[in-house]
């Protein structure tokens, strides 16, 4: 996980327009832009405003704010690209999957064969 100081976060550094960003959609506790590295086209993350690191780092009322911004996005997303399936992804730590170590969950539409393991393992 990428621990840098609130300074240097590379979401803090795109909260702050600092660094360019596809954005999607903003407000007072939640941006939400494209992702760098598209898994699927449309993939989008939705991050708190406030540097956070994980889940239990965030208020109440952010985690709400995210997915109702995360809720806004996949109607949107639903809306341009089609998909037959969505999938959203929020990891804590790095053995739970996290590589950014700022507060984020994953909107990814989701089609057959896509090849993608975002799902909860079954047999
Ligand atoms: P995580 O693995 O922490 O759940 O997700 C981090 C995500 O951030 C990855 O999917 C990665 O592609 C994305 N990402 C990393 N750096 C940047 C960046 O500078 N800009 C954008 N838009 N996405 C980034
Ligand atoms: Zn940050």
């Amino acid at each position: 996980v990428d621990t840098s100081p609130p300074g240097e976060c590379i979401f803090c550094r795109l909260a702050a327009r600092e660094i360019p960003a596809a954005l999607v959609f903003e407000d007072d506790q939640t941006l939400a832009f494209m992702d760098i590295g598209q898994v699927t086209p449309g993939h989008v993350l939705v991050a708190t405003r406030r540097h956070a690191a994980t889940l239990t780092d965030v208020t109440p009322e952010e985690a709400a704010a995210v997915m109702q911004t995360a809720h806004r996005v996949a109607r949107a997303v639903q809306a341009a690209f089609d998909p037959p399936g969505l999938t959203l992804l929020q990891a804590n730590g790095a053995v739970g999957g996290q590589t950014v170590g700022h507060f984020h969950m994953h909107v990814v539409p989701r089609h057959a064969d896509d090849g993608i393991a975002l799902t909860w393992p079954r047999k």
